[in-house]
């Protein structure tokens, strides 16, 4: 598996905010949103100007690595996590020593892995660059699935209010979604930006049950790589 970094922090977004926990950030997907916030986690191969301790590691010895750190809750994130088919034997083995496993994915890809928390990132059209297709970046019959079979949140990231008709045109192609699992995130590196852009989103979260989703890495770190 191509694994460009691991490290503990304290989870910054969701349901599970202040959680220290161990991340483990995989290497390469398959969109190029327009707002991505880990561009070097993007490549297909390991830069060495880019990603100092990256490396090709199997399941076993990553599990291993996790292990090392001795935190309860693993965080599997991009990139696109779910790009490996070998994430499936990582999570067997990460619960075979009853870690509490959060995917955090886009959504455009399914696989039985096993999973305490599956963080879903639909994206919006204010995801996409140029001449890329909705289709492409958005699978809401995927992301059906796993709300099915798995624990979840849905993380949507709001650029401006023009986004907040989208998400909710988007949860009518799903069945049985819960409001207080939609979180609505300001598209935000700093936090005035995170701040200004609260002032439509909690209204709207407020109206319909939703959770505003603040990322406060930002709040605690700035917009640093690690945290
Ligand atoms: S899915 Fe995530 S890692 Fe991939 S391009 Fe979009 S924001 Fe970046």
């Amino acid at each position: 598996m191509q694994v460009l970094e691991i490290y503990q922090s304290k989870q910054g977004e969701g349901l599970w905010t202040g959680k220290y926990s161990v991340f483990v950030r995989m290497l390469g997907c398959p969109l190029r949103c327009r707002y991505c916030d880990t561009p070097y986690a993007r490549s297909d191969s390991f830069d060495p100007e880019n990603s100092s301790i990256g490396a090709d590691l199997s399941p076993d010895e990553l599990a291993g690595r996790v292990l090392l750190l001795e935190l309860p809750h693993v965080v599997l994130t991009g990139g696109e996590p779910m790009l490996s088919p070998e994430i499936v034997e990582l999570t067997k083995l990460l619960k075979d020593f009853d870690n509490v496993i959060t995917i955090e994915t886009s959504g455009i890809i399914d696989r039985p892995v096993i999973c305490d928390l599956m963080s879903i990132s639909p994206k919006l059209r204010n995801a996409l660059p140029p001449n890329a297709s909705l289709q492409e970046y958005s699978r809401p019959d995927i992301v059906q699935q796993l709300i099915l079979r798995y624990e979840y949140q849905l993380k949507f990231v709001a650029d401006t209010p023009d986004d907040l008709p989208e998400i909710a045109e988007y949860l009518t192609q799903l069945q049985g979604v819960r409001a207080d699992r939609v979180l609505i995130m300001p598209q935000a590196v700093d936090t005035e930006t995170m701040h200004r852009k609260s002032d439509w989103i909690i209204p709207f979260c407020e109206e319909h049950g939703y959770r505003y989703c603040p990322r406060m890495q930002i709040v605690w770190y700035g917009n640093k790589r690690r945290t």
